[in-house]
């Protein structure tokens, strides 16, 4: 056996996996899966999901099969689909063969479903969910047994195929296991095998109107994928002694062994796919892709890159005994890290002042040269236009010179500041309007200045930045903060609707050095002391850029808050 480079951070898992490869437990081989149902588009816990299951497959020189859990036709699309294949190909993974689907097995489940009524252990029940719910008892309380449970095997066999014909309608009846209503686990308390429900399938049209329970089909169909090491979150825990019934009673073709791992859990944020869906249908963001949705799609178009993701999973401990409950300034420190490291710079003025050097000839340009990455020299250089009229933000003058030099590393009013990669300026004047505003700043350039220390006596406050006001090309710019106020939201029932960021997304105008708007949708891109940005992966083009916030360059909302 192989063992890739990918290393996942040893935890209880890996540990298992070791140690069964040691013991030649499934022969030495190593077969995981992802599971999800495609009832939605995947989030933040699922990526966590994607990266242990292929990680551990890629670490041990296995397969990891992309399995779509489709036993629940009413909920479920072919845009969730094909939407999960995109996100777990972003990521960076590939799963092993074709894509599986549960219906693939329908033929399968329903072949087990009459061995096991033929074993004279499963019975068609007509009971009524209240009475059913009734009948069950509650964890102190044993169950009782359906009046039905007693139907013989023929009896069974008949309604069994009453049902699969279509000759009763939904919710007249189920199929269910006989096990032990007394169980102290409810989860063995005659659980269902199947239900009626008049649907057509995303994948297997109108053929079936039986559907397996997800617990009927889940540990058969690792088992019909020889999966070796079937990885679910811990609320899985109290159903593991059913699928090992099932297993046990079933002629299936391996013996698949689950083990539970905490959820991952994320302040501020939702992760469930119904909530999700709940914020999508209600439009209070626009779609699941949506930059500020945790969805693997929206991080993407947010500008969250797969490594970022890879990173912040490798930090979070994998744990049999807790779920995680992380920070959301962590998942944001690993994207800050990871951008910091590999977006290339550029300048953009959001808040623009005009400046006019009056010492630089009108209609003239000089093309700067600026290093696109400070420490990475293979990402090229990118070229500055230099004009007489500039823009800086506002924010980087004041009047007031006497402001500290401590405080105030920016322009005042007869002092001097470094624009970034071109010239030291000094500001000489303002021109301000009817009510008093500064509309311009009347300045100077200090020649030979470019690339050189300042000269004796012009002390420069700082460094900021600068396009030219003739040659920057506007961009819509996309400001994005978090979605939700509330630390908890996934804990808080109720309305969305007041836990929602009023200011989570804001449209600025934003004038760009000319080189930037060349790019690419999706790339990347640090504007200097302002963020990380990318551009938008629908909207974006030369002709009308558009830029999406990722992330600031520091973590800010403590502050805010
Ligand atoms: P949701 O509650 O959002 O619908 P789910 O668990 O029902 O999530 P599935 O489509 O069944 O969604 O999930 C596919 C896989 O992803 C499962 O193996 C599940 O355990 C895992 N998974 C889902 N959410 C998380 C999470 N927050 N942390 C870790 N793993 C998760
Ligand atoms: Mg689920």
């Amino acid at each position: 056996m192989t063992v890739s480079d990918t290393k996942l951070p040893s935890s209880f898992i890996t540990q298992i996996v070791q140690d069964d490869i040691a013991g030649n437990v499934h022969g030495g081989k190593v077969i995981t899966r992802f599971p999800p149902e495609p009832n939605g588009y995947l989030h933040i816990g699922h990526a966590r999901s994607i990266w242990l299951n292929f990680g551990i497959a890629e670490m041990f020189g296995g397969e990891c099969n992309l399995r779509f859990d489709d036993t629940n036709p009413e909920k479920e699309e072919q845009e969730y689909v094909d939407a999960i294949k995109a996100d777990v190909l972003w990521l960076g993974y590939k799963w092993a063969g074709e894509v599986r689907y549960a219906s693939d097995y329908f033929d399968k489940f329903y072949e087990w479903a009459l061995h096991l009524i033929k074993a004279g252990k499963a019975y068609v029940c007509h009971l009524s969910a209240e009475q059913a719910s009734e009948y069950r008892g509650w964890a102190t309380k044993p169950g009782k047994e359906s009046p039905y449970r007693q139907r013989t095997v023929e009896e069974n066999l008949e309604l069994f195929e009453k049902m699969r014909v279509g000759a009763f309608a939904e919710g007249e009846c189920v199929l269910r296991v006989k096990i032990d209503m007394a169980s102290p686990n409810m989860n063995l308390r005659d659980p269902i095998l199947y239900r009626i429900r008049k649907a057509s399938h995303h994948q297997t049209g109108d053929k079936w109107c039986i559907y397996p329970s997800y617990d009927f089909a889940h540990g058969q169909e690792d088992a019909i994928e020889s999966v070796t090491h079937s990885i679910c979150t811990l609320e899985f825990r109290d159903h593991r002694p059913l699928y090992d019934w099932f297993i046990e009673n079933l002629p299936v073709p391996s013996r698949p062994r689950q083990y539970e791992m905490g959820r991952l859990n994320l302040s501020y944020t939702v992760t469930s796919k119904r909530k999700l869906k709940l914020l999508v249908d209600e439009k209070i963001v626009d779609g699941w892709d949506d930059p500020r949705m945790p969805t693997i799609s929206g991080m993407r178009r947010r500008g969250y890159t797969p490594s970022s993701l890879r990173k912040f999973c490798e930090m979070v401990p994998v744990s049999d005994k807790n779920n995680s409950d992380v920070d959301l300034a962590i998942l944001e420190r690993a994207v800050r890290d990871d951008l910091n490291e590999n977006a290339a710079r550029a300048m953009c003025v959001m808040n623009p002042l005009k400046v006019t050097i009056t010492n630089f000839p009108e209609g003239e340009t000089e093309v700067m040269k600026a290093a696109c990455h400070p420490n990475k020299p293979e990402m090229g250089e990118r070229e500055l236009p230099f004009t007489r009229e500039l823009y800086i933000e506002r924010d980087d003058f004041n009047e007031d010179s006497s402001l500290s030099r401590k405080k105030f590393k920016r322009l005042v009013l007869g002092e001097w500041v470094r624009l970034r990669s071109a010239y030291i300026i000094q500001a000489n004047d303002v021109v301000k309007d009817d009510q008093g505003e500064i509309v311009e700043i009347i300045a100077s350039l200090v020649p030979g200045t470019v690339g050189e220390d300042a000269p004796e006596g012009v002390r420069p406050r700082g460094v900021i930045h600068w396009v030219s006001a003739s040659q920057c090309v506007e961009a819509q710019v996309r400001l994005y903060d978090r979605l939700f106020v509330n630390e908890a939201p996934d804990r808080v029932e109720g309305e969305f609707s007041d836990q929602i960021n009023p200011e989570s997304l804001k449209v600025v105008k934003g004038y760009l050095e000319p080189g930037a708007a060349q790019a690419d949708p999706e790339t990347h891109f640090q504007f200097e002391r302002e963020g990380y940005f990318v551009t938008d992966r629908h909207d974006h083009s030369p002709e009308s850029p558009v830029f999406n916030m990722t992330i600031g360059l520091k973590e800010t909302w403590a502050s805010k808050n």
